[in-house]
């Protein structure tokens, strides 16, 4: 089956590219081509059938809600659970990051229960049933890690992270610098560096890389290009090390994409937020504009119990320079595992700054100017039609009181919208108009 590149190439209009133009109203002319230079992807993976999201250039951002077990909690109901309400507060796509139970299960239960394209980090797996089969994830086969990948594209994984990017260099780079305040965060980044060094081999996902490629082009499934090496404190953003897998990631992006593969790049991590434009200009520039997958980021360090708005923050700074995917993150981040209702918090919170970003983006601010007149005009029932969240916003209102009112419970009588009303009718509106 040829991929969605491969067709778009050719210049076929697929249902997929049809429906992404449809959403985002846009020219299916310029979708088309934005999906043949590899700018736009489309996870379809044709063993299981999901909603249609497109991402890339001059889309809207769309947001990713990781779940999954860990080793200490390994619960599928409530992964199910998890799933469901990403997918209800308008996540675009799901990763199942588990690694604790029976990951395959959970997996398949997961997809099953949702419509959402489902991503994974396939090394997660690999190593988890690793060290039980061979006694520690070092001694996996390198063969291991193929057949893994394989078997969750034909189960219709849609996209898949996988650290292609971390070689000998990349190594290297980290004993020469010499620092590292966060150390390595990514569990298959350490993994498959713990891997490498103990079998004294270069990391065969980087060694045979046009095998990983061909693997996920023949079902379609997008390749996340992992961020193995990101920073996970601010200290170390934008470090050597990071933009040495980052280097090697944007080289295969380009490998990739002329294979005929659906290819996107990963970026941070923690990273202070004067450092966020520099970081999308450089992935863009050496990619060949491949779709930029921002994780979190998380924009300081001190405040756990918080992180969906330290990430928040960095969301639409980075939106508003061009990432095209932003994976959430949940109040529960550095501290344990997300419950459910965590889950509702992040999604909601990134969706919310992922608008921020597409009003510059985009240079559209008509949604907010719509919101405002509704404000002034005292037109509730318009006001909760324009939220992001509008049994949110009915919830808070009825609760503290007064929700016939012409005003709110904030300011009572002192209503500076109700006190001018009729006053300056003309003076307010007139220029407002369309
Ligand atoms: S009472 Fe205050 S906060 Fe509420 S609608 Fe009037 S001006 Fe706005």
């Amino acid at each position: 089956m040829s991929s969605q590149v491969e067709k778009a190439v050719k210049n076929e209009i697929t249902e997929e590219i049809r429906q992404v133009a449809d959403d985002e109203a846009l020219p299916v002319e310029s979708v088309l081509r934005r999906v043949a230079e590899g700018h736009i992807v489309i996870p379809n993976n044709k063993n299981r059938k999901t909603n249609v999201v497109g991402i890339g250039k001059g889309l809207k951002t769309k947001i990713n809600a990781s779940i999954g077990t860990s080793t200490s909690i390994a619960d599928v109901e409530m992964e199910i659970k998890k799933a469901q309400i990403a997918e209800e507060a308008g996540a675009d796509t799901l990763m199942d990051l588990s690694v604790g139970g029976d990951i395959a299960d959970i997996r398949r239960r997961v997809m099953d229960s949702i419509s959402l394209p489902v991503g994974t980090v396939p090394l997660y797996e690999a190593f988890a049933l690793a060290i039980d089969k061979y006694g520690a994830a070092i001694d996996m086969p390198e063969e291991f890690l193929f057949d893994i990948i394989e078997q969750q594209c034909e189960e219709g994984v849609s996209f898949m992270a996988i650290h292609c990017g971390i070689n000998r260099m990349t190594i290297e780079r980290l004993r020469n610098q010499n620092y590292r305040f966060g150390g390595l965060v990514s569990k298959g980044g350490s993994y498959l560096t713990a891997w490498m060094l103990h079998n004294n081999k270069e990391n065969p996902l980087y060694e045979h890389f046009d095998r990983v490629a061909a693997i996920l082009k023949k079902h379609d499934v997008v390749l996340s290009l992992g961020n193995g090496f990101r920073a996970g404190a601010i200290g170390d953003s934008t470090d050597r090390v990071q933009i040495q897998e980052l280097i090697i990631n944007c080289e295969l992006a380009d490998t990739g994409r002329k294979m005929g593969c659906q290819m996107m790049v990963e970026g941070p991590g923690h990273i202070p937020i004067d450092e966020i434009e520099a970081n999308i200009i450089v992935q863009k520039r050496m990619s060949n504009e491949a779709p930029f997958y921002m994780l979190g980021p998380i924009t300081t360090d001190i405040a756990p119990g918080y992180d969906h708005v330290t990430a928040a923050i960095g969301q639409a700074i980075s939106s508003s320079f061009g990432a095209d995917f932003l994976c959430y993150v949940t109040p529960a981040e550095h501290v344990g595992l997300p419950y459910p209702e965590d889950v509702r918090e992040g999604v909601i919170t990134a969706r919310i700054a992922a608008h921020v970003g597409d009003m510059v983006k985009f240079k559209d601010k008509s949604r907010d100017l719509a919101m405002s007149k509704a404000r002034r005009d005292l037109k509730w029932k318009e006001q909760f039609e324009l939220a992001i969240t509008p049994d949110q916003a009915r919830d808070v209102r009825s609760k503290r009181g007064g929700a016939d009112e012409e005003h709110c419970t904030m300011c009572g009588e002192f209503c500076a919208s109700k006190i001018l009303k009729g006053m300056f009718d003309a003076e307010l509106t007139e220029g407002c108009k369309a």
